[in-house]
């Protein structure tokens, strides 16, 4: 890793020297990105953003617990990104093969976790409305879990007092995406059908 640092610091560094000069003393990202910890889920990558562009949490699973009287980490980095960066677009986005979704679809044993069982019991109503529908396999049940995810996120996220005044003032949009890592392809959520499409034809 440090080898790779030299290779930024010689080869990336100097060819975006003006940006990095007009972030060092501020921010004004335009967008509040939402993604899993999974090593293979790269938001600037797959959007092709430079520093600057997104702010962006990420957790085991995209998961924004809904507010409440004990807001945590979670909840205070959409308030700050939302009320004092004006971000304009909150990004939910899932991913397949995810290990926190399957863990939920395949009612893994998280015995030894606590945390982990904690934390994904903010994807419940995600659990009981993917757990009540078919499916063919295991890998379809895991991929409706992450589907149903990014949705029952979205939801969450509306309790947050930020996001409600933000929706009210028209000044913020919620965006539900699934990466795919295989195909590096991507769908986006239609939020009055609640189902996902394709952006790119093919
Ligand atoms: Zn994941």
């Amino acid at each position: 890793m440090i080898e790779g640092f030299f290779r930024f610091h010689r080869d990336v560094y100097p060819t975006h020297r003006d940006l990095f000069r007009r972030l060092a003393k501020e921010q004004n990202p335009g967008t509040l990105f939402i993604c899993c910890s999974d090593s293979r889920m790269i938001p600037e990558l797959i959007t092709q953003c430079e520093p600057g562009d997104l702010f962006v949490i990420r957790n085991a699973g995209n998961i924004i617990p809904s507010f409440g009287p004990d807001p945590g980490g979670v909840t205070a980095t959409v308030e700050y990104a939302i009320s004092v960066l004006g971000v304009r677009d909150l990004i939910v986005c899932g991913h397949s093969d995810c290990g926190a979704m399957k863990a939920i679809a395949t009612n893994i044993s998280l015995e030894g976790m606590p945390a982990v069982r904690n934390w994904l019991q903010y994807a419940d109503a995600a659990k009981l409305v993917s757990s009540a529908k078919r499916h063919c396999s295991v890998d379809a049940h895991v991929d409706s879990m992450v589907r149903e995810n990014v949705i029952a996120q979205i939801n969450n996220v509306r309790t947050h007092p930020s996001v409600a005044l933000g929706l009210t003032q028209s000044r913020l949009n919620l965006h539900g995406w699934i990466y795919d890592i295989e195909s590096g392809s991507l769908e986006v959520l239609d939020h009055e059908s609640s189902t996902f499409s394709p952006v790119l034809d093919s």
